[in-house]
């Protein structure tokens, strides 16, 4: 798919003007100045030639095969070109033309026209509404963007033009290597999961990035994505990470699941990287560039200055990084080298007067170290440093390994020289150390991501009978949630543990199921139109006898009537005291673009203040419940501590595929939750005590 936009044989610009700052000026003009050794062939009835090309009135009365168009015409002509275009048996095209889905109603409509027509007559479109391609490895600069980066093994993609233009910016000043830069607009064709697809088979490129704002099939996007990442590192960048305002949700899961939890979820669960700044984009990208990945996260540090060591060292504790220990070996090598002042233990300090044959040898031998994965060189420009020697040491120990090395030359002008140096050597080099970290771990993190192993999710037997019927019924009812009863039946048609319960419609049968169950009770009110029943006063536990039943009974019908005046109020739920234990919460909420998201986190009443939780796409395996489990700020609940035990944390996991499972197999469920599920200590087990679920 890529071949024709970025290594077209011939090129044909719709709208070619002879008027310099016209967007079909400008494209010619770089075409030209890029140095494209294609055909060019400018497109304009109502001119002979531009920038001394012949003009063509028309893309079919052109003699000779046209590979690729760029339209830079009015919109409302862009139908018509994309016709001729068709005739002249022209499959690729870029349009760059604004005035489609972005100006509104009726540019929308044009916009589904010309998605049709390019979907009838077999044509690629890149756009519209964007700057264009540039494809700094074939020398084609085919966009109205001004800035050409040097060719390197980065691919860009965004589809935001005005962010484009910044990073291409950003690219040239930084002198950032690039071997495709596409800006794709709005996505009428082609798509951020096309550029994926298309950028993984790309020879050119070693990493991809994108920015983007959206993600229309998310589930597609995470098959391409996951595929991908086993080969090439992506990164994205994406836009709008906070929620806009409020919304009414119907559960917990509901309101805590931000709109853009899906994204993040995503991301992680296909390999794909989430920078948050900017400046993140380019670390991690420089950092992958280089093509080497450390094997663990043992890194050694080699300084010319203690206060740099520290912050290094800082930086890789409190990330997942650890500080290497280096062998009897390694430090007898550098015993040797170094002056007797020197630190031979790691964080290495070669001292303010070395020269770089002392980092060279120092270099050398830690990145002999088998308890080393991978090495991070910092330098401060003092009186004596070899700044550029340096770095023409560094790079030569580099190359001779097969660890990732990262270089912290710190410092501006004085460096500026060695950071071409290392720029062009390939070795990454960060401002900060801290910097330099932060890529180290992700080149960690995507290294453990292309060991991993992957396993299917498993796949339990439920009751589907059950479920299918209270659904049905749900629906014919037109009910929104289901009572709790209905809930009830699902989750353990799933096999979900849940308490003894009974329903009392009044006082006497309240008694009556108490009774039954045995003391000590708990009661909650029924009623559909009650969401959290203890804002309500509707929930009274450890009733010890039947006086107490029956005063909880009117208490709690009472406060549910002032609660809520209105609310239909079916009775009570009689219920087994569940034994205590640790209370979490297990939720689904569906994502327009990605299905089924599972929420898992600490439950319980205060779920909302404390906002601990985490989120995955379904379906979920095993080992993915597991990670997740871990991941919450409070996880340490949930492991042993002051003599009590661990708690069922794969009884756990077990509940979370099983209601990722149900998630899947019924859409008609939106929202779940599980809350609080009580969970147990090892070999124990869990108990949902209170299930909720809403519908579409
Ligand atoms: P809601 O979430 O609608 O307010 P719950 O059924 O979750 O109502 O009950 C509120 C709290 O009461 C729970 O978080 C739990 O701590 C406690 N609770 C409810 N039912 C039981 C039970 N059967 N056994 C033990 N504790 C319970
Ligand atoms: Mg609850």
């Amino acid at each position: 798919m890529l071949k024709p936009f970025v290594d077209p044989a011939s090129i044909a610009v719709v709208g070619a003007s002879r008027t310099p700052g016209k967007v079909g000026h400008d494209v010619v003009r770089n075409l030209l100045d890029a140095g494209y050794e294609g055909r060019i062939y400018p497109v304009n009835p109502k001119a002979d030639e531009v920038l001394g090309l012949p003009c063509h009135a028309a893309v079919d009365r052109i003699e000779g095969e046209v590979e690729l168009a760029v339209i830079a015409i009015p919109a409302q002509y862009v139908l018509d070109a994309l016709d001729q275009c068709a005739h002249k048996g022209t499959r690729a095209v870029i349009v760059i033309s604004a005035g489609f889905k972005e100006s509104g109603e009726e540019g929308a409509r044009l916009e589904e026209q010309l998605a049709e027509k390019c979907r009838r007559e077999g044509i690629r479109c890149i756009g519209p509404n964007c700057l264009g391609v540039i494809s700094p490895v074939t020398r084609l600069n085919a966009s109205f963007g001004a800035a050409m980066p040097k060719p390197g093994n980065i691919a860009f993609f965004s589809q935001s033009g005005a962010l484009g233009t910044a990073i291409l910016d950003i690219a040239v000043g930084e002198d950032i290597g690039l071997s495709r830069f596409i800006s794709y607009g709005n996505k009428a064709d082609i798509d951020e999961t096309d550029l994926i697809e298309a950028l993984g088979e790309d020879d050119e490129t070693d990493v991809i990035l994108g920015y983007l704002e959206s993600i229309d099939d998310g589930r597609k996007f995470m098959d391409v994505a996951a595929r991908v990442t086993r080969n090439k590192p992506v990164v994205i960048f994406k836009s709008g990470r906070t929620s806009g305002g409020a919304r009414a949700a119907s559960s917990h899961t509901g309101s805590l699941a931000g709109a853009d939890s899906a994204y993040s979820a995503a991301f992680r669960q296909c390999g794909v990287f989430r920078a948050d700044t900017i400046e993140e984009f380019f670390d991690y990208a420089r950092a992958f560039a280089c093509r080497k990945l450390p094997a663990n996260g043992k890194v050694a540090v080699v300084t010319n200055a203690g206060g740099p060591g520290i912050i290094a060292t800082d930086a890789i504790e409190s990330s997942r990084l650890t500080m290497a220990e280096l062998s009897e070996r390694t430090r007898r090598a550098l015993a040797e080298h170094l002056p007797p002042q020197a630190n031979i233990h790691n964080p290495v300090d070669v001292l303010g007067d070395a020269k770089a044959d002392r980092y060279r040898l120092a270099l050398e031998a830690v990145a002999r170290d088998d308890g080393v994965a991978s090495v991070l060189t910092i330098l401060t420009p003092q009186t004596s440093t070899e700044v550029e020697r340096t770095a023409v040491a560094v790079a030569d120990a580099a190359a001779a390994t097969d660890k990732p090395v990262l270089t912290s030359f710190m410092g501006s002008a004085s460096v500026q020289e060695a950071w071409d140096i290392l720029d062009r050597r390939s070795v990454p080099n960060f401002e900060q150390p801290d910097r330099a970290i932060g890529a180290m771990e992700a080149m960690l993190t995507y290294s453990e991501w292309r060991q991993a192993g992957r396993t299917d999710p498993p796949c339990y037997e439920f009751d589907e009978g059950t479920i299918r019927r209270v659904l049905d019924q749900a629906a014919a009812n037109g009910q929104g949630t289901l009572g709790e009863r209905e809930a009830r039946d699902i989750a353990g048609a799933c096999d979900i543990p849940l308490p003894q319960s009974i329903f009392a419609a009044d006082e006497e049968a309240a008694a009556g199921a108490a009774a039954e169950i045995g003391y000590p009770v708990a009661l909650k009110v029924s009623s559909g139109d009650i969401l959290h029943k203890s804002d309500a006063g509707g929930v009274k536990v450890g009733l010890p006898h039947e006086a107490a039943v029956r005063v909880a009974f009117r208490e709690v019908m009472a406060s549910a009537r002032d609660y809520k005046p209105d609310a239909r109020l079916d009775g009570v739920l009689v219920q087994e005291m569940a034994r205590p234990g640790r209370e979490v919460i297990v939720g689904v909420k569906r994502d327009p673009q990605f299905g089924p998201l599972i929420m898992f986190g600490l439950g319980g009443i205060h779920v909302e203040v404390l906002k601990d939780v985490v989120f995955r796409v379904a379906p979920l395996g095993l080992e993915e419940a597991r990670a997740m489990i871990g991941e919450i700020r409070s996880a340490r609940i949930l492991q042993a501590f002051r003599g009590e035990p661990a708690a069922d944390v794969e009884a756990l996991a077990e509940c979370l595929t099983r209601v990722s499972q149900l998630a899947m197999q019924f859409p008609q469920l939106t929202e779940c939750d599980l809350n609080p599920l009580v969970v147990y200590p090892e070999g124990q087990g869990l108990m949902a005590v209170d299930v909720r679920f809403a519908l579409e």
